[in-house]
C-alpha cells in the first residue's frame, strides 16, 4: 500500500515540527513509544514533557527510556495533561514545537482507565497557548470503544471550532476499513 498509514503518518508529521534541541509534549505517554520516539528527535539538547495518570504507564516508559539511554531529555509527570502549564516551566512557553496524544485505554492495561474530552479538550488549549508558530498538535483517535465513540465526537465538534486564523486542522483517516480503525486529527499552530 502506498497511502501512509496512521501511525506512521502521526510519526512523519511529529517529524516535519520537531527537531533537534526542540521541546516537545507526550500527553499520552502510555508504554512510552512515542515518548522514546519525540526523545529520539529532539536528541541531547532537547527536552521531553510526558503526562499519564498511571503509574504503570510512567515505570513502562522509564524502563524503555533507560534501555536507550535517552531518560535524560525526559521529564514525565504523573498527572493528567489538562495540567501541561502548570507542569511546563514557563521559560519553555512558546518553544513547543510538536505534541502528541494517543487517546483511549493503556494497551494491556485497565480498560476502564480512558482518556476523556473534557481534559482533552482542556490540554489541547493549552497546548496552543504555549506552542510555537508552525507546531503541530497530533491526536491519534481511537473510537472502537464506547467512551472512544463520545471523546471523538467532542473532539470534531471542538477543533471545527478553531478559528482558522488560529490554527490548520486537518482529519486523516481511511474511509472504507472495517472496526473503527483509529484515525489522526492534526492541528497546526498559525
Ligand atoms: N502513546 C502510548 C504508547 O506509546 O504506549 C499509548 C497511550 S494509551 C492509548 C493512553 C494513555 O493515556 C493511558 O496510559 C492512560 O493512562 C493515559 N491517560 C488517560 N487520561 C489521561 C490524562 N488526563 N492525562 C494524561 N494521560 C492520560
Amino acid at each position: 500500500m502506498k497511502l501512509e498509514r496512521i501511525l506512521p503518518f502521526a510519526r512523519n508529521l511529529l517529524e516535519l515540527a520537531v527537531k533537534p534541541g526542540d521541546i516537545a509534549v507526550d500527553a499520552t505517554v502510555g508504554n512510552g513509544h512515542d515518548t522514546l520516539f519525540l526523545a529520539n528527535l529532539v536528541g541531547p539538547s532537547g527536552r521531553i514533557y510526558g503526562f499519564d495518570i498511571q503509574d504503570e504507564a510512567l515505570m513502562a516508559c522509564k524502563t524503555k527510556l533507560r534501555e536507550h539511554d535517552l531518560q535524560d531529555q525526559v521529564t514525565l509527570f504523573h498527572t493528567g495533561h489538562e495540567n501541561i502549564t502548570e507542569c511546563i516551566p514557563p521559560l519553555h512557553f512558546g518553544k513547543v514545537t510538536g505534541a502528541i496524544f494517543n487517546l483511549g485505554y493503556l494497551p494491556g492495561g485497565d480498560k476502564n482507565i480512558v482518556t476523556v474530552p473534557e481534559t482533552t479538550i482542556q490540554a489541547i488549549d493549552q497546548l496552543l497557548e504555549i506552542m510555537a508558530p508552525e507546531g503541530i498538535i497530533v491526536i491519534v483517535i481511537y473510537h472502537g470503544h464506547p467512551e472512544g465513540k463520545v471523546e471523538r465526537e467532542y473532539l470534531l465538534r471542538y477543533v471545527k471550532s478553531l478559528e482558522q486564523n488560529i490554527a490548520h486542522v486537518l482529519e486523516y483517516k481511511f474511509l472504507n476499513q472495517k472496526n473503527n480503525p483509529p484515525f489522526i486529527i492534526a492541528i497546526e499552530k498559525r
